[in-house]
């Protein structure tokens, strides 16, 4: 039998990490830095990390496009980071659209906030406007094969 690996870029260190699947639901840390790879928590992405977590994740990963004027992004951050921490197997992130504009360019967000789900470097789905937690975790779902 052969073995399946996902790659998973570390959050912390921005390593990236090749993980037995079998592996995934067993809190797997960085080979690295030794935190774990998987926070059950959104992490901050910039302008360096965003196109490596997107392209080298092949582990479904949701990145939500935010600007701090953006009045409904602010309401659904508590929302998005509830949403992380029950699916903890699923990558959550953000990108601060008017802190890094070049981040989001590649994306051709119109509006926010926009919530797009990547795996292995392919878009698969994107929403746009503000969700209530549930919402956010029955489309994440629906996504998960
Ligand atoms: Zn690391």
């Amino acid at each position: 039998m052969t073995e399946q690996y996902s790659h998973l870029v570390c959050p912390h260190c921005q390593a990236t990490n090749r993980v037995p699947a079998a592996k995934l639901n067993d809190a797997p840390n960085c080979g690295k830095c030794s935190q774990p790879l998987l926070t059950a928590s959104p992490h901050e992405l910039n302008s360096q990390t965003v196109s490596k977590v997107i392209q080298k994740n092949d582990v479904l990963t949701i990145v939500d496009f935010w600007a701090s004027w953006c009045q409904p992004c602010i309401m659904m951050a508590p929302q998005f980071k509830a949403a992380a921490s029950q699916l903890p197997q699923v990558v959550f992130a953000k990108v601060q659209t008017d802190k890094y504009e070049q981040a989001a360019a590649p994306y051709n967000i119109r509006s926010l906030p926009t919530m797009v789900a990547f795996r292995g470097g392919k878009e698969i789905a994107r929403q746009s406007g503000a969700l209530p937690n549930q919402q956010i975790v029955q489309w994440v779902q629906s996504l998960q094969t």
